[in-house]
């Protein structure tokens, strides 16, 4: 047995066999290979190729359900392009013609084809080589698939080893076999770690270089409580870790009788617990915490994953779920965060020294004005559905929250003329999480009607301390004084108002914490669900009258 040692980032157990993460085939360079046995390189891709249809029935119906048929068209499509003769007899005669491998031959017939689709007159064929690129993407991962499956003789739970993982790569994990990641790299306070900790997926980051290629197919066991990796397991640590499964189990069961209590303190103060979600795939994760709302819908992560941007249309449908769903719990939409360590590729963003602190977030929306426009047309829509509130990140200056505001009114009034339903008091809010905005949060307060505080990114600006930087991670402290300071002075401001104020970054699930920001008079709470029910315990037992003064006089 072999033990490696990291940085848990979401308590939990799991069991499986250690598997190197694959990069998307056309992401890095398309190797030929020589190979003399064509038929079985062509066997190969009309294997995947059958496999990749299957795959696109399913995606058809499932889409059909979500989003109608308008848009779940564009399986369909796909389907055709991948039966296409012309398409398939490229790939095969490459395969004879160059004794290729069959990845190389799906990748050259993809190029030549894409490179046709482009020289067209018409946008419509123009936009065709995205397609086309991505079902032979999907054929090649389908390939990537079949020997997966060989190596690991069917369906084994599965351990993705990594260097690291980008957000999106973690949202594709197919979570039926993958139980759990380590990675080389990474930081607890990265949008990566943070999907991890909303998706309930144990994970143990910053291992180095002690996960090593030999691991690759061996059992192993993360124990991220104990930021711990077991690589060939032996039997004794086999039976503990089994009984620390089921231990937590046990706690989670235990956990599940406050559901369907209130979150309120022994004396009567109530706070709201809500969840932080990046999709509307998490809402089961509600529906089982009880939590009292969306507190962040990160609404980035659906622009993630796909090779174009979301259309209103399709905004509006997610957005509208969400609304309809959460039958009159309050769900907080925040526009776009992208930027930073959240990059997506049809953004074409710019190379920057300095991204964290860069062309990012509300920036973006405010220079991007058709892209900003488009999801706040959605967002109003779905509001018509439910209890929709709309949330702004990255706020500095009150010029950027009167731009926003103008650039709401100037959609509501479209709305308006085109007699299109929405929620005409839709209550807004913005982010504090720079140091900027918590010392002009009395100002802002004038503007809105909540403040959201994200400590993720407030800690990093106050502290100077990168959150993706791993080396400095031990100065990246949530309980500094000055964050603390910081969150009593946007507190105060909020109430002097009568402005709500909630804090939706990961310190708000630090139970050590919980009592301060009572003390304080936090409104909400919002944190990822698995939190949600050992935070109401904590909260039930707490009796602010008695400590208040203490945690103020020491702030
Ligand atoms: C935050 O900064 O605290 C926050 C909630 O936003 P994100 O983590 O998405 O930057
Ligand atoms: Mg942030």
């Amino acid at each position: 047995m072999t033990v490696l040692k990291g940085r848990g980032v979401f308590g939990g157990i799991a069991f499986g066999v250690l598997k190197a993460f694959k990069r998307d085939y056309f992401g890095i360079n398309s190797e030929k290979i020589y190979v003399s046995d064509h038929q079985n390189e062509i066997e190969k891709f009309k294997y995947a190729k059958d496999l990749a249809i299957k795959q696109l029935d399913n995606l058809y119906n499932e889409a059909l359900e979500e989003v109608g048929e308008e848009h779940a068209m564009i399986f369909q499509v796909h389907r055709m392009m991948i039966e296409d003769i012309e398409y398939a007899n490229s790939i095969i005669s490459i395969i004879i013609n160059e004794n290729a491998n069959a990845e190389y031959a799906i990748w050259l017939t993809s190029r030549n084809f894409e490179r046709s689709f482009e020289a067209m007159e018409s946008d419509y064929m123009q936009q065709r080589a995205v397609d086309v690129r991505d079902v032979s993407k999907r054929i090649v991962s389908c390939i990537n698939n079949l020997s997966d499956e060989h190596g690991f003789s069917g369906r084994r739970s599965i351990i993705i080893g990594a260097d690291d993982l980008t957000p999106s790569e973690v949202l594709e994990l197919n979570r039926k076999v993958v139980k759990g990641f380590v990675t080389m790299l990474g930081s607890e306070n990265s949008h990566t770690s943070i999907l991890a900790r909303a998706m309930g997926i144990p994970c143990v980051i910053g291992l180095g270089e002690q996960l090593r290629p030999e691991f690759e197919k061996c059992e192993a066991i993360i124990d991220s409580f104990a930021g711990a990796v077991y690589i060939s397991p032996d039997r004794v640590t086999v039976k503990r870790l089994k009984k620390k499964k089921e231990l937590c189990e046990q706690r989670a069961e235990f956990l599940n009788n406050f559901k369907g209590k209130e979150d309120v303190t022994l004396d009567g103060q109530k706070i709201e617990l809500c969840a932080n979600i990046g999709n509307v795939t998490d809402l089961g994760g509600i529906i089982e915490s009880d939590a009292r709302g969306v507190g962040l819908f990160r609404s980035e992560f659906i622009f993630m994953g796909r090779s174009d941007y979301p259309t209103e249309d399709e905004q509006f449908k997610i957005y509208k779920k969400l609304a309809q769903k959460l039958e009159g719990k309050h769900a907080i939409i925040r526009t776009l965060d992208v930027g930073a360590d959240k990059k997506i590729d049809y953004f074409n963003l710019p190379y920057e020294v300095n991204p964290a602190i860069g062309y990012r977030a509300i920036r973006i929306c405010l220079d991007r004005i058709a892209i900003f426009k488009t999801q706040i047309r959605a967002i109003l829509r779905a509001s018509a559905f439910g209890n929709i509130k709309i949330l702004f990140p990255m706020i500095i200056s009150l010029d950027e929250v009167l731009k926003i505001k103008q650039i709401l009114n100037e959609v509501k009034h479209n709305l308006i003329q085109e007699e299109i339903e929405f929620d005409k008091n839709i209550k807004i809010g913005i982010m504090i999480e720079t140091p900027a905005a918590v010392m002009i949060s009395d100002i802002l307060a004038k503007e809105v009607d909540f403040f959201n505080i994200g400590t993720n990114d407030l800690i990093q600006y106050t502290l100077a301390v990168d959150r993706q930087n791993d080396k400095i991670n031990f100065l990246y402290n949530p309980r500094h004084i000055a964050i603390l300071r910081m969150i009593k002075i946007v507190c105060d401001n909020a109430k002097k108002n009568n402005v709500r104020v909630g804090i939706c970054g990961e310190i708000a699930a630090d139970e050590t914490l919980i009592e301060t920001f009572l003390a304080m008079g936090i409104d909400e709470l919002s944190m990822s669900s698995a939190f949600i029910l050992s935070i109401r315990k904590r909260v039930r037992e707490i009796d602010v009258k008695t400590i208040k003064d203490k945690i103020l006089k020491e702030l």
